[in-house]
């Protein structure tokens, strides 16, 4: 430890748990931490580092002397002990020795917990459950991005309805990482290589985190030998500077490259999750090139060893750069490359005219010979939108293959279900989530027991609500309407509908609100109400997004709806678990085909949530007809008014005609039997194919192998 007391003898190895994220997904060594001291667990945001740093000398001592908290702390080593020595693990067993090296994971945000908080959203969940997942596998595998100081944003509402973004500074101290060269009692990082960026040169330090045996690298230009601006370089993640983006994203790919170099890591397949990393490319191309090869022969070497993972089917969600901001940091590259001008730019074009922006998507579809969209549907739309890039193909047979997404099972389950499960199940369900037979079993958990779990994860996210309530009213002086629509009012007992994704008019949160009056109704019956909690962030620089905010903030506050709408603020994985275990019914209303994928309803699945959803992204494969509920039909040709306008009513129509109904219809007991019914069939169907063990295996299986397979 840096500081802090120091740990008695006996319970020595909680400095070693606390640093290693695998902690965050093993419930008992949750428990563990929890209770060392659980007042200041819960004060310092269930971050174990800092725990460790704050806990009283006797605190300690009293744990060590503890022979209930001793035989837990056991049992926790030896299961960490049993992970880190990975000699049973799924793939040790089912294909061993047959990658030479690591997979390398370049992503531009990970979300693997709280305390390292250096994630947006959907993308950082993705590759945080996938490191998860692979570390669950035994995968070799290491992560390669940023170290954030000031993360994303922290959001607040005003009382007028209007985001606040709040920046704060990380304290290193207290996150779960260890720099790579310390300098300054070992708590800051030192410069580990160098790069140019345009006629300068940057240092870049790595800090590491780890999740079992897996290693985070992530990088960082807060260095004392680089210049003011070159140190806010890395401070926040997705800036709206197109430039600082550009130099961002020459960090992550030919910095990423040369960290792994530097650290002695030898890969054997790379992988680009999303484009912002496509740079890593060129960099082993001109490694390649500097060795005596052609830059044909490069790139031909490090393709076949390269996987793409694409997210976004919106044109406009991809990165393009102008070709004069290209020109300003890459004019020595091409040279390093062997190539001209001409043919780096068209690297990144799809047609090649002069004056096409470079795009990261194209340079990374042209430079990976293994390339993957993230739902069945996605793939569909992924190929006709770059049926371009392979014109002599036809469309079905442009080579982009999909995987479809699946959450990390451990990390979003509540506590309260895996206690069902477990029971009725068997202990190793957390093994055996992608067994098909799970639909069978989860039969046999009985609906009075489903339902009182179910009702205490609500009670846990109204009473989370209504503590946060409390606190802005006592600490920012919040307004009454401030109060109200932070859910003060919201009852335990009312069906409860949950809209909780970042806000993007494609999302179309206002969807609800087609007809006010009618909505009005359908919540504020007297015997059967309904409520709906509201949470995400609009990007900072997304005006039109942060009006539509706005505009469901003021509806919780002022539009009669009698305290029953609610906005959360500051949507990020810690309320991102309330949420997905806390409500009812989880609403998602894309416009069609602009939906990749989409993750948060499969953790809602995991939790017994059932799934209202436009049949868009995972959804168009996970809706089986009686696991959920989708809204309007599956026709992708709508004029956007049309198509506004067809699925509000088909989401009123289900609201009043079926989900209200079925779920008011209860038992003496006032259990709701054919409700849970479907959450069973939900469940069932559901989460045996929307995990991550089942994702990664597919990685493994039909990327990762075939592209190790590829080195010479
Ligand atoms: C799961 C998750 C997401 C992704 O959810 P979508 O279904 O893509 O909207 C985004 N943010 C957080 C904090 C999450 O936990």
């Amino acid at each position: 430890m840096s500081s802090g007391s120091v740990l008695p003898e006996r319970i020595a190895r909680l400095d070693e748990l606390a640093h290693n994220l695998w902690w965050s997904w093993n419930p008992q060594a949750r428990t563990l931490f929890r209770a060392l001291d659980y007042p200041l667990w819960r004060l310092g945001g269930h971050n174990p580092v800092r725990q460790l740093r704050e806990i009283n000398a006797e605190k300690l001592a009293a744990a060590a002397s503890d022979p209930d908290f001793l035989s837990l702390y056991d049992s926790v080593v030896s299961a960490f002990d049993a992970r880190m020595s990975d000699r049973n693990s799924w793939f040790a067993t089912h294909h061993p020795g047959s990658l030479q090296g690591p997979v390398a994971y370049f992503s531009m945000e990970f979300a693997i917990h709280n305390s390292l908080p250096i994630y947006a959203g959907g993308l950082g969940v993705l590759a945080g459950d996938q490191c998860k997942a692979a570390c669950d596998l035994g995968l070799p595998f290491v992560g390669v991005g940023f170290m954030y100081p000031q993360g994303y944003f922290r959001q607040q509402i005003s009382a007028e309805g209007w985001q606040e973004e709040v920046y704060t500074e990380l304290d290193f101290d207290q996150a779960p990482i260890k720099p790579v060269n310390p300098v300054h009692r070992s708590i800051w990082c030192g410069p580990l290589i160098q790069l140019e960026l345009g006629d300068r040169s940057v240092h870049v330090g790595v800090w590491q985190g780890q999740l079992g045996k897996i290693t985070l690298n992530l990088m960082c230009c807060d260095l004392e030998e680089n210049m003011p601006d070159d140190r806010q370089l890395c401070a926040r993640l997705y800036t709206a500077d197109q430039e600082q983006r550009l130099q961002q994203e020459i960090v992550l790919g030919i910095g990423g490259v040369r960290a792994l170099r530097a650290l002695g890591i030898e890969p054997a397949v790379w992988h680009a999750n999303e484009g912002h990393s496509a740079f890593m490319v060129l960099e082993r191309a001109r490694e390649e090139v500097e060795n005596g090869a052609t830059f044909d022969e490069a790139l031909s070497k490090v393709r076949a060893n390269t996987v793409f993972t694409t997210h976004t089917p919106v044109p406009a969600g991809h990165d393009v750069f102008p070709i004069w901001l290209m020109e300003k940091y890459f004019y020595r590259y091409w040279e390093s490359l062997g190539i001209s001008r001409e043919a780096f730019l068209e690297l990144g074009q799809q047609h090649g005219p002069e004056d096409e922006d470079f795009n990261m998507t194209v340079l990374a579809l042209k430079t990976a010979d293994h390339r993957n969209a993230v739902s069945r549907l996605h793939g569909k739309v992924t190929r006709k939108m770059w049926h371009g890039l392979w014109p002599e193909t036809g469309e079905y047979d442009v080579p982009i293959s999909h995987i479809t997404n699946g959450v990390h099972v451990p990390t979003w389950v509540a506590r309260e279900m895996v206690g069902l499960y477990e029971k009725h199940l068997g202990d190793e369900m957390s093994q055996r989530f992608d067994e098909a037979d799970l639909r069978e079993e989860v039969l046999k958990i009985p609906n009075e027991e489903l339902w009182t779990a179910r009702s205490v994860l609500k009670r846990k996210l109204i009473g989370a609500m209504t503590e946060r309530a409390r606190q802005c009213s006592v600490q920012r002086e919040c307004t009454a309407s401030q109060v109200l629509a932070m859910g003060a009012l919201l009852d335990p007992n009312a069906l409860t509908i949950g809209f909780v994704r970042r806000f993007a008019a494609y999302k179309r949160p206002g969807l609800i609100f087609h007809d006010v009056e009618r909505l009005r109704k359908i919540v504020t019956d007297t015997w059967r109400p309904v409520q709906i909690v509201f949470a995400g962030k609009s990007h900072p620089a997304d005006h039109p997004s942060k009006q539509l905010l706005h505009d469901v903030y003021d509806l919780a506050a002022h539009g009669g709806f009698q305290g029953r709408l609610a906005f959360v603020e500051d949507y990020d994985m810690h309320i991102a678990h309330y949420l997905t275990q806390g409500v009812d019914v989880w609403l998602n209303t894309p416009r069609r085909l602009k939906e990749a994928s989409g993750t948060s309803g499969m953790k809602a699945a995991v939790n017994g949530i059932l799934n209202l959803s436009v049949r868009d992204g995972w959804w168009h494969e996970g809706y089986s007809g009686t696991n959920g509920w989708a809204i309007g039909d599956s026709v992708d040709t709508y004029d956007p008014e049309d198509e506004d306008r067809a699925d509000a009513e088909s989401l009123y129509r289900l609201l009043e005609e079926e989900i209200v109904p079925l779920y008011y219809r209860r038992d003496r007991a006032g259990v709701p039997h054919e409700w849970l019914q479907m959450v069973k069939e939900s469940i069932g169907s559901i989460v045996p194919i929307f995990c991550a063990r089942r994702m990664v295996k597919e990685y493994v299986e039909r990327m990762y192998l075939p592209a190790g397979r590829q080195r010479s």
